[in-house]
């Protein structure tokens, strides 16, 4: 493990999935890291001992990113563990709720644009504080393909992906000068519970004819959160197999 950090990260929905890789990818960048997760508490305490099994500092949060109470929660918890402001934060938690325009009901348009964009935006807002204080910082939000090209029954879903992209580039211009960089990463088809269902037919349409690992975006979000990465910002890293290109 490397150096001891001044600061954490945390990584919303990090129970399993994308997540989850992320947060081992970071524990092992020696970011002390907040779990949080919705309702997987064995899915998140499993990442916390294997944090912990190979020598990082790990932490269990529960908390529903769509509730507007969430930030508050999440960083209070975190910076009151660790004694250390929270210097990374990783906008993963997401959710689909598919269906085509016309049939597409508020409640499914309301509950992805309260996860995947109300739930980030609100967090990066609480989180730029503590991070103008110590003039350093990174933001990554995990955005997707379908933010950047049309994929057909998942409006509320690109719309917010979309948005999360809008807010990324327009938060890292008001930051920039003081230390801290804002990124988002747009993974394509990546294996995970997000994506059992999905007929690996489509498969055919990524020019890499695979899906992506967990691991594979973790990477790219440990790069953009490295001190490597420190002039990248406002940047959207696509993950997908050349599925955008
Ligand atoms: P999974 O469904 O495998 O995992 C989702 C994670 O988010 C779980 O840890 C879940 O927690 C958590 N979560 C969901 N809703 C909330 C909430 N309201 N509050 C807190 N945590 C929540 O998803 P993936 O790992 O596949 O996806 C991770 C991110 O990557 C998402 O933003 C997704 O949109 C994006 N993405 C995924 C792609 C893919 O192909 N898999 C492609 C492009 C983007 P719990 O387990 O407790 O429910």
């Amino acid at each position: 493990m490397s150096a001891e950090r001044e600061g954490s990260a945390l990584v919303t929905g990090a129970s399993r999935g994308i997540g989850a890789a992320i947060a081992r990818a970071l524990a092992r960048d020696g970011w002390p890291v907040g779990i949080n997760y919705r309702a997987d508490i064995e899915g998140a305490e499993a990442v916390v001992s294997e944090i912990e099994r190979d020598g990082g500092r790990a932490l269990a949060l529960q908390a529903d990113v769509a509730d507007p109470g969430a930030a508050e929660q999440l960083f209070a918890a975190l910076e009151s563990a660790f004694e250390a402001p929270v210097l990374v934060l990783v906008n993963n938690a997401g959710i689909s709720r598919d269906d085509l325009t016309p049939s597409l009901g508020d409640e499914e348009w309301a509950a992805v644009i309260d996860t995947d964009l109300s739930g980030p935006f609100r967090l990066t807002r609480r989180a730029l504080k503590p991070m103008l204080r110590a003039r350093s910082g990174r933001i990554v939000n995990i955005a997707s393909v379908v933010g950047l090209r049309a994929n057909a029954g998942q409006a509320n879903y690109a719309a917010a992906k979309a948005g999360l992209i809008a807010l990324t580039k327009t938060a890292a211009i008001e930051v920039a000068r003081r230390g801290i960089t804002v990124n988002a990463v747009a993974p394509g088809w990546i294996d995970t519970d997000m994506t059992a269902g999905v007929s690996s037919e489509l498969l055919s349409a990524v020019p890499a004819r695979r899906a992506g690992t967990p691991e594979e975006v973790a990477a790219c979000v440990r790069f953009l959160v490295s001190d490597e990465a420190s002039y990248v910002t406002g940047a959207v890293l696509s993950v997908d197999g050349g599925l955008a290109a």
